[in-house]
């Protein structure tokens, strides 16, 4: 059974519900060293977590038209938020414990306007929802029920997010409830896009089922500005994907995207963002973080704890997955 890569062990057990394995680890770690590794700068570009190539594909049409940051990352991950084959985004995505579909997702615009969806039910593009939420509410935020209705009273359809593959997985995962996290078996997850347009202005946008059979109720870090996402149009921007509690404590995006204004490059800003990770985490570093960053010039990085992690691009220079530089060495 498949089952969702990015649960951490110490997480699940303090929930107090769910028996987990630890994972020996008997890796070389490699040392944070100051990196000298960057990509040459280049714009229009798009970038997301994990090899979504469907979705960096639909952003570059929408750059290349001469489209603006904003719409080129909403609906790159739409197009995952569509996919009902993706089980960790949007429609197919892997239920909470009870059964329940829940999403999370945010968006940021050049103006640093936001706006964000927690745990959202019946509705297959939060992130749509959350662009709603910045541009025609005074709020950033809003979550359940308050946003279910907020969507439809903005034309959304409800819709059953869970599809027969999922419920199927679930009901199985539900003879035991319990955990065996093996990282990096599935290679997808939550979906975080960064853009620069033809103008050189930046938005992002960060959309998930967030952790497969979670508690009723959990919100990562996939929605929450400065978390799971953040944007500077002067400076540049960051985006996670990996177990969400520990990002939304070291507030990683907005990090990453602080470390760049004092003069890192991506790639050393997303290095120094697991680092504090690590540094929190001394015991046990058997789970996943992925980042990704890039800076207002177009140059890109990205950093994780387990190999595995990569991040797809695309620009002039071509449509590639990158491997990701990982602490943790395979
Ligand atoms: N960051 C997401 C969350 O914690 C999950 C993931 O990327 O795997 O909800």
């Amino acid at each position: 059974m498949k089952r969702r890569k990015f649960l951490k062990n110490s997480t699940l057990s303090t929930a107090g519900i769910l028996s987990a394995t630890l994972l020996t680890s008997c890796k070389e770690q490699e040392p944070l060293k100051k990196s000298t590794i960057n990509t040459p700068p280049i714009k229009p570009i798009a970038i997301c977590t994990w090899n979504f190539l469907n979705a960096t594909a639909k952003a570059w049409e929408v750059l290349n038209a001469g489209g603006n940051s904003l719409d080129a990352v909403q609906q790159g991950v739409m197009v995952e938020e569509a996919d009902t084959t993706n089980q960790t985004v949007g429609v197919g995505g892997r239920p909470d414990r009870d059964g329940n579909v829940t999403l999370d997702s945010c968006i940021m615009d050049k103006n640093g306007n936001c706006g964000s969806v927690v745990y959202l039910q019946n509705i297959a593009s939060p992130v749509s929802v959350a662009r709603k939420v910045m541009e025609d509410t005074p709020h950033v935020i809003l979550a359940g029920k308050g946003a279910e209705q907020f969507a439809y009273e903005k034309g959304f359809k409800k819709t059953n997010l869970l599809t027969e593959q999922s419920k199927k997985e679930w009901l199985e995962w539900k003879k035991t409830s319990e955990y065996k996290p093996i990282i990096n078996i599935e290679n997808h997850d939550t979906i975080g896009m960064l853009a620069i347009d033809k103008n050189g202005d930046i938005s992002g946008a960060c959309t998930t089922s967030g952790m497969a059979y979670k508690i009723g109720g959990r919100v990562g870090d996939s929605p929450i500005i400065g978390a799971g996402l953040f944007v500077d149009n002067e400076i540049g921007a960051a985006t996670a994907t990996g177990v969400g509690e520990e990002v939304v404590r070291t507030v990683g995006s907005f990090l990453i995207v602080e470390l760049i204004r004092q003069g890192k490059t991506p790639q050393e800003a997303c290095e120094e963002g697991v680092k504090r990770i690590i540094a929190k985490n001394k015991d046990n570093t058997d789970f996943q973080i992925g980042f990704i960053a890039i800076n207002k010039k177009g140059e890109t990085g990205s950093y994780c704890i387990q190999p595995g992690f990569t991040y797809r691009s695309y620009s002039k220079e071509g449509h590639i997955n990158i491997p990701s530089k990982s602490y943790i060495k395979s």
